[in-house]
């Protein structure tokens, strides 16, 4: 049975016509399943018999199990999927009074290993199919449209950012027909301003990605220099500072008038000092420097602390301050506001049930030390004192 929710538009026009259909049901067929949130081929009552007949034998809109659903005290709702062999991803919906974001994952696990991410401490299991992406949002817009007793035609979800488990820039063949379908107007109808991409800046893929489909690009940053930034998003050592930004720059060359949003998780006594904040200011101005500024916005990030990070969140006083000299200095600064942190649904704290297959390891479950050996170093080398990350070195 093949999976309806792993197409995009065009691919499930290719799909009518290896069933011997014409291309242009696809259309339909696309708003049954994502306008209407209909699973039963019976039931699209405008569909041609013959295909309701063909996909009846062939097809399932195949959600993803619900293996528990939690609610914050701020009204965050926050999903684990059990996406099979052992793996279950999280997805977090984030109502706000004039709009309600859904952050979608899309890897099970992360394969950057950032010092001060969550899900970059379990490792990396595996990439998400393109159905796993939006099976999420699927899921969240017809259970809420459903719970809120929308009307036909209101949205639950207004917004998307891949801000979930995951690189989404190292999944990119997965990540590509997701966007378009969240971004069709007969599937969800999100305009690319609202649909955003978080990279820890995978330059290559960004340069794919604008030609592709130029949704709102979010960069994680996090360190002013390469020095730095090198120890807490390793992935810089491949491709530093100076290329990504270089990236942004292109990125945005297509798009005139956006933005790039730099994320900046605020790490105590890590990065969060006033003179990082000047190296920041200028880096992002081209001070200096023969290129141009990048036109950008500035959203720090208070450090969400999860067990094992050895690291502390900046105090609100030095948040401030470091805020303070990049809005002087001319750049849009804002600090993002923490949700659904008793349910361990903020930033940085996703972290499914990666975890779960480790603790089988130390079991010593037969299966698992075949896992445990297909992931970076993470919590294994941890718990085993092998092989841990170097020191994160503090400023002074
Ligand atoms: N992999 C992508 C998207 C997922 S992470 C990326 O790194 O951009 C989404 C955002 O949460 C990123 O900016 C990430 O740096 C931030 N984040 C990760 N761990 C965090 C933590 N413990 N506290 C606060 N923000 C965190
Ligand atoms: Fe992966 Fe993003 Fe976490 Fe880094 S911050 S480990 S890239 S999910």
């Amino acid at each position: 049975m093949v999976n309806l929710l792993q197409f995009d538009r065009a691919g499930l026009g290719d799909f009518c016509e290896q069933l011997g259909e014409k291309r242009f049901r696809a259309t339909q067929l696309f708003r049954w399943i994502h306008q209407r949130g209909e699973r039963d081929p019976a039931a699209m009552t405008d569909l041609a018999k013959s295909l309701r007949d063909k996909l009846a034998g062939s097809a399932v809109v195949e959600a993803l199990p619900v293996a528990s659903e939690q609610v914050a005290a701020d009204g965050t709702i926050k999903w684990l999927f059990d996406v099979g062999g052992g793996d279950a991803i999280e997805t977090v919906f984030i109502p706000e009074a004039d709009r309600g974001t859904l952050c979608i994952s899309s890897q099970a696990g992360c394969a950057v290993n950032c010092r001060f991410c969550s899900t970059g401490h379990q490792g990396f299991s595996r990439n998400l199919t393109t159905a796993e992406i939006v099976a999420q949002l699927w899921h969240a817009e017809f259970t809420l449209r459903r719970r809120l007793g929308l009307a036909a035609g209101e949205r639950a979800i207004t917004n998307v950012v891949m801000m979930g488990m995951g690189e989404p820039l190292q999944n990119y063949a997965a990540l590509l027909p997701a966007l378009r379908t969240m971004l069709d107007d007969h599937g969800y109808g999100l305009s690319r301003r609202r649909v955003t991409v978080s990279t820890s800046g995978v330059v290559p893929m960004i340069d794919r990605l604008r030609d592709d489909c130029p949704v709102a690009l979010a960069v994680s940053l996090h360190a002013p220099d390469d020095a730095l930034r090198d120890e807490l998003v390793p992935l810089n050592r491949k491709y530093p500072i100076a290329e990504l930004l270089a990236a942004c720059r292109g990125y945005l060359a297509r798009a005139p008038r956006d933005f790039i949003t730099l994320e900046y998780c605020m790490l105590d006594g890590v990065n969060d000092a006033p003179e990082q904040a000047r190296t920041l200011l200028a880096l992002v101005r081209g001070d200096g420097s023969a290129d141009s500024g990048l036109a950008c916005k500035i959203n720090l990030i208070p450090f969400n602390p999860f067990p094992a990070s050895g690291l502390g969140r900046s105090p609100r006083e030095r948040v401030a301050a470091f805020a303070a000299v990049l809005q002087e200095g001319g750049i849009v600064t804002t600090v993002r506001k923490t949700r659904g942190d008793d349910i361990a649904a903020a930033c940085g704290q996703l972290a499914g049930e990666v975890q779960d297959r480790t603790r089988l390891a130390e079991r010593g479950t037969r299966a698992a030390p075949v896992r445990v050996e297909r992931r970076v170093a993470g919590p294994v080398s941890r718990r085993t004192g092998v092989a841990a990350p170097a020191p994160v070195r503090s400023s002074s």
